[in-house]
């Protein structure tokens, strides 16, 4: 059995300081994931285990007029404290939907998306409202998009050595919304998955048209919504046929289940922009 040490740096700078020193040490948010397949008695944990719950500059909320910028650290459960005026519809479901109350209360923002074994209930809808997230390391930080959190092969691939500091969360006007979690609900099994969807008309044209599926692996087919968008509302039959049907073959490496309900919903979701 490996003892661990766990470090509980006060703030980003004593954290770069531990992780120089150790940069394999795992960072440990609300720790649901970490322990989720841990049934023994014991809790088993590498060497060392940094604990960045508390970190103040994790644990921030700022809101403004265009976004609502979120600390990696905060809870599901305190941001949907925030509450419906400052939340994105889309964004709170997807919250409500994940685990149970007590788990929520626990599990972070950062800790969801920053998971490498699978993508979980917050990404798709994040990746459809175009998140940013800041990642820190000693020396630099950057923003990236939500979206870039899934590699070429569709599998997570979050930035390795840093740590997510901040989700920044544009707050735009949607006239069509989406979500559905399919498969098992409450735990994320293999053939658990959500689907998102944000659309926007103006003046009778498609403005803005995104769809992400995302479970063991995601599908976020930006060159069928490229092709989608500046289209005539309602969708032409031909049109609806045509994109659902380009939609079914991407979703065709999949597994068979998967697959066919990942058409239903992109059938489901073209026909709300044929009417
Ligand atoms: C019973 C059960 C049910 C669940 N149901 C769901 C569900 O329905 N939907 C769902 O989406 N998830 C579910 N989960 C998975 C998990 O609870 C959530 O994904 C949760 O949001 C993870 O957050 P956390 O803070 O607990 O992450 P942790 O377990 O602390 O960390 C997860 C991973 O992210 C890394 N990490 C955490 N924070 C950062 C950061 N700021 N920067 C860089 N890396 C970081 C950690 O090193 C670790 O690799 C479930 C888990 C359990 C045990």
């Amino acid at each position: 059995m490996v003892i661990s040490e766990v470090h509980y740096p006060k703030d980003l700078s004593e954290l770069f300081d531990i992780l120089k020193r150790h940069p394999d040490a795992l960072l440990y948010a609300g720790g649901t994931e970490i322990l989720r397949e841990q049934g023994g008695r014991a809790v088993e944990l590498p060497e060392t285990v940094i604990s960045i719950y508390a970190l103040p500059e994790l644990r921030r909320v700022d809101l403004t007029e265009r976004f609502l910028e979120i600390g990696a650290a905060i809870t599901l459960s305190e941001i949907l404290d925030l509450g419906d005026t400052a939340l994105p519809p889309l964004l709170a479901e997807a919250l409500r939907g994940i685990g149970t109350a007590s788990l929520r209360n626990l599990a972070t923002l950062g800790g969801n998306l920053a998971c490498r074994s699978r993508f979980m209930d917050a990404w798709p809808v994040l990746a459809c409202l175009d998140a940013l997230v800041e990642f820190r390391n000693a020396g630099s930080s950057a923003w990236i998009n939500v979206n870039r959190l899934a590699g070429q092969d569709g599998r997570p691939a979050a930035p390795i050595g840093g740590v997510m500091t901040r989700i920044r969360v544009p707050l735009e006007r949607w006239d069509a919304t989406a979500l559905r979690k399919v498969g098992r609900r409450d735990y994320p099994a293999s053939e658990t998955a959500v689907f998102a969807l944000a659309a926007r008309g103006e003046k009778g044209i498609l403005a803005e048209f995104r769809l992400a599926f995302a479970g063991e692996t995601a599908l976020r087919l930006e060159e069928i919504e490229a092709r989608i968008i500046g289209r005539s509302l309602p969708l032409s039959e031909r049109e609806r046929r045509t994109f659902g049907g380009e939609y079914r073959e991407a979703a065709s490496a999949l597994p068979r289940g998967l697959a066919l309900q990942f058409g239903a919903l992109v059938e489901a979701a073209l026909d709300i922009l044929a009417r």
